[in-house]
């Protein structure tokens, strides 16, 4: 019974492929992309694919961030291939450093402690660095500026279907202000206290009072959409006191800057900032977007691309719309999610170079 469609909050923007409206306005938009110099060939690979089945349409620039000065290579690379063009930047070392309140050798030691324990990614500090930054100091970059919109994407991603609509439009006209494609739990041992975290801001602010407040400590049986989607991020035994562990994977987001400029987000990005669980744990970017998304934002805000065909590593999803083509059988892993909670026959989108008639999309699902 808690297995409720989005369809009423949630649908495709285009159920067919659409002749690329080459000539409509564009949205303040820019793909996003933070890489290092040794990182261009699959940097290249990525920015091919979303060529050949967006931008060469659409034409949107892309900005490169990195730590450190971008070399002659990549630069030239990259302005051979963008088609909306490229520009470089390089992150002021003040957002990409331990903040000032943080002990560094203490935190050293921890990071140390972290990579002997075997935690993802986190006996790396500039993993550390990395995952502060995309959670809260990106949004503010004075290269961002001219901005409303972005469309993170990381060296090694594959698209596989045309997208021949503008996202950024589609979402803006429909009020979104964040959409993912894939959707997976967390590994616990990079973030024990988080949702903690989270959760007493979450109480100190008390900004819901009203309906919505109600509707995140609703029991489950209470209808879509009348629950936030911080309910289903949360376990039910005790009110919003748990997290299943589910997140947006971030390496692909579309969403509206604003939200992540605004007061809100960045007063919660201080508080997980004071308690240095961005090096003493190591806390990812993605769970702090979904959690402070699940909590901050309306659900018909929130939009699953399930028509774009995407890659990263070795997580997937591949629209079923080949003609006759059938959603992929679902796997869940857990608790009841309301993000890909569906099944759908028939075809969304255009025809795509995966198969999704075949394959077995795992990770959409938590
Ligand atoms: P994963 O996706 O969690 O496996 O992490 P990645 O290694 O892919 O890193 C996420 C993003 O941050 C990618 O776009 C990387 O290129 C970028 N990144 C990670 N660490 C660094 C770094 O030290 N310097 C720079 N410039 N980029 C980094
Ligand atoms: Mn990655």
């Amino acid at each position: 019974a808690v297995h409720q469609p989005r369809e009423d909050i949630d649908v495709p923007f285009h159920t067919t492929c659409q002749e690329p409206d080459v000539k409509a306005p564009r949205e303040n938009a820019a793909f996003v992309m933070l890489a290092r110099n040794e990182e261009v060939e699959k940097a290249l690979r990525t920015i091919v694919s979303i060529e050949k089945h967006f931008n060469q349409w659409f034409h949107y620039p892309v900005v490169f961030l990195n730590d450190e000065e971008w070399d002659p290579e990549f630069i030239e690379t990259m302005n051979e291939t963008v088609s909306g063009g490229a520009r470089f930047e390089v992150v002021p070392k003040e957002e990409w450093t331990f903040p000032e309140f943080i002990n560094e050798d203490r935190a050293k030691q921890s990071i140390a402690e972290q990579g002997r324990k075997g935690i993802l990614y986190a006996g790396m500090e500039s993993y550390h660095h990395m995952c502060r930054f995309y959670s809260g100091k990106f949004y503010t970059l004075e290269a961002l500026k001219p901005y409303q919109w972005y469309w993170r994407i990381e060296p090694d991603v594959e698209f596989y279907c045309s997208l021949t609509y503008d996202p950024f439009a589609e979402m803006a006209k429909r009020e979104k202000v964040y959409g993912f494609t894939i959707a997976l739990p967390e590994e616990p041992r990079t973030c024990p206290s988080l949702f903690r975290r989270i959760a007493d801001w979450k109480e100190a602010h008390n900004f819901r009072t009203t309906e919505l407040w109600k509707a995140m400590i609703a029991p489950s049986w209470v209808p879509w959409p009348f629950r936030s989607l911080w309910s289903w991020f949360s376990h039910r035994d005790r009110y919003g006191d748990g997290w299943n562990l589910c997140h947006y994977w971030s390496n692909f987001e579309i969403a509206n800057l604003d939200f992540f400029r605004g007061r809100g987000y960045q007063d919660l990005f201080e508080h997980l900032d004071r308690s240095g669980g961005f090096y003493f744990e190591r806390w990812g970017d993605a769970p702090v977007h979904s959690l402070a998304v699940a909590m901050l934002l309306d659900p018909h805000k929130v939009h699953h691309f399930e028509d774009i065909g995407y890659r990263h590593d070795w997580y997937y999803q591949c629209p079923a719309n080949a003609p006759g083509g059938q959603l992929t059988e679902s796997k869940n892993l857990g608790s009841p999610s309301p993000l890909v909670d569906r099944e759908r026959t028939g075809g969304i989108g255009c025809r795509c170079e995966c198969d999704g008639s075949r394959t077995r999309n795992y990770a959409t699902y938590c």
